[in-house]
């Protein structure tokens, strides 16, 4: 997506570790006019696919989300971060190592929020080498939910999380994927 790409171009800042900071326009300051556009090319995207609900991730999953949500006219479930584990059963729940933190933490969702049958269009800020986009896989499967699909903001496509999710038959549409990106020169090359 054009309009993403021009933007990570002009406002991304490319971190030492492979981290790309795009917070003054998607996880921390949001731009919701390109939110919008975000929301109505997964919209047009996954035109052709039934979608029941979004399920994202706090906490930089949820702004996109909910406004992507507006095109389809669906719910949106978050999984929550969290310490401590359940024991009670109303939860589903999985364990997701960090990529920006390095540590692993629990996601739960309840189990209300998911059913059965229900199809899901997954939604993230980013997809690096795959772990948030598989716990919410996870989350999905324990319910019995089927995933029409998963929507990613930015893909860095030089790390693993997509080519494995495709080589899963998981349809995978990121709206900018960033082929490489150099730390000390600044550069980000798309592809
Ligand atoms: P993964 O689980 O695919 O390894 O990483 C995806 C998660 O880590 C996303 O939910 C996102 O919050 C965070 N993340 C991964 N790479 C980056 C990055 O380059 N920049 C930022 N800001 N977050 C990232």
């Amino acid at each position: 997506m054009r309009l993403l790409e021009e933007r990570i171009r002009k406002d991304g800042v490319v971190k030492p570790g492979n981290v790309l900071k795009v917070d003054s326009f998607l996880n921390h300051q949001m731009d919701i006019e390109l939110f919008n556009e975000m929301g109505k090319e997964w919209k047009r995207l996954y035109s052709d696919v039934k979608v029941d609900k979004i399920l994202t991730i706090e906490a930089s999953g949820i702004g996109i989300a909910a406004i992507a949500a507006q095109y389809f006219n669906v719910p949106v479930v978050f999984a929550k971060k969290t310490k401590t584990i359940n024991l009670d059963g109303d939860l589903y729940s999985t364990e997701v190592k960090s990529f920006t933190h390095q540590t692993v933490y629990n996601v739960v969702v309840s189990k209300r929020f998911i059913n059965a049958g229900d199809n899901l269009l997954i939604i993230d800020d980013f997809l690096a080498n795959g772990n948030a986009i598989n716990g919410l896989m996870d989350i999905a499967a324990a319910a019995g939910a089927k995933v029409a699909g998963v929507g990613i903001a930015i893909e860095k496509g030089f790390q693993e999380g997509g080519r494995e999710l495709r080589e899963k038959g998981i349809r995978v549409e990121s709206l900018a994927i960033i082929k490489s990106m150099d730390a000390e020169k600044g550069t980000i090359e798309f592809g």
